[in-house]
């Protein structure tokens, strides 16, 4: 079964991780801001840590830029002690990311608790950017379908139809984010993974959600190899770790998705 997919605005996503302070923030993006233009068809999203996320929205300007949670607590309120929820994050962010591997790996964030997360921020009007992908290990031993499959029926499972249209899927393989190994995957096998996410999301939802459905690629990319990935028919842009806190690569990455798309002649 294909599936078309209609081009949509591309989407690059800086993850800044637990890097950049308030001052040093809010210096990069100052930055950005004189360098990166606003664009029709590209969407840039920032990822600073949760501290950050306030000045930031009082610093951004919202025509080029938006803004995104790294993580969040799916109950609205209550005593969850260091907690912050999506509920208070309503008017601060656009998106969160969710089910990132680092948060899987040593949060041991579980399927349950990503589908909590998910169904939270939805029901918060905030877009989940969904981190899937397998390990190393489970690369080797074939059962990258089965994990993939699995994390995305999981996470899912609390959606309708329509939610689905406005999510956004990462595939991030494990071994190719920078901080597990960062091998580079090749782009043939990432169109696979891509493909492969849509039909899942096909199977579950119907064609139409699947072709609404954003799907990024993260894993180490910087501004030389980006336009490699970007350029994978039914990708919608990329997720950014290492790359995203530093300014050259980060405008680099942005400037490849605008060369693409002129040359594509989308704009
Ligand atoms: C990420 O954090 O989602 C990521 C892809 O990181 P990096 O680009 O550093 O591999």
């Amino acid at each position: 079964m294909a599936i078309t997919t209609t081009p949509k605005r591309t989407l690059i996503v800086g993850n800044w991780k637990l890097h950049l302070n308030t001052s040093q923030a809010s210096l990069l993006l100052h930055r950005l801001h004189e360098r990166i233009k606003i664009y029709r068809d590209i969407e840039v999203v920032l990822a600073p840590s949760m501290l950050v996320l306030q000045p930031l929205s009082v610093q951004i300007d919202r025509r080029k830029f938006r803004l995104a949670a790294q993580n969040a607590f799916h109950k609205d309120t209550g005593a969850y002690t260091g907690e912050v929820s999506f509920a208070m994050l309503q008017d601060l962010v656009h998106y969160a990311i969710i089910g990132h591997s680092e948060r899987r790996i040593y949060f041991n964030e579980s399927l349950e608790m990503i589908r909590e997360k998910v169904a939270s921020a939805v029901r918060n009007g905030i877009t989940p950017i969904l981190c899937v992908g397998e390990t190393k290990e489970e690369n080797r031993a074939g059962e990258t379908k089965q994990v993939l499959h699995d994390q995305i029926t999981s996470a899912l499972a609390n959606l309708t139809a329509t939610d689905i249209k406005k999510i956004v899927i990462a595939y991030e393989p494990v071994w190719a984010i920078s901080t597990f190994g960062g091998e580079l995957a090749k782009p043939d096998e990432v169109k696979k993974r891509m493909d492969f996410i849509r039909h899942q999301i096909a199977d579950l939802y119907g064609k139409r959600a699947a072709d609404r459905v954003r799907v990024l690629y993260g894993g180490s990319i910087d501004h030389d190899i980006a336009s490699g990935y970007l350029s994978i028919e039914g990708c919608d842009g990329v997720l950014v770790g290492g790359a995203s806190t530093n300014y050259q690569k980060f405008s680099g990455i942005v400037d490849a998705a605008y060369r693409l798309r002129y040359r594509d002649g989308v704009e």
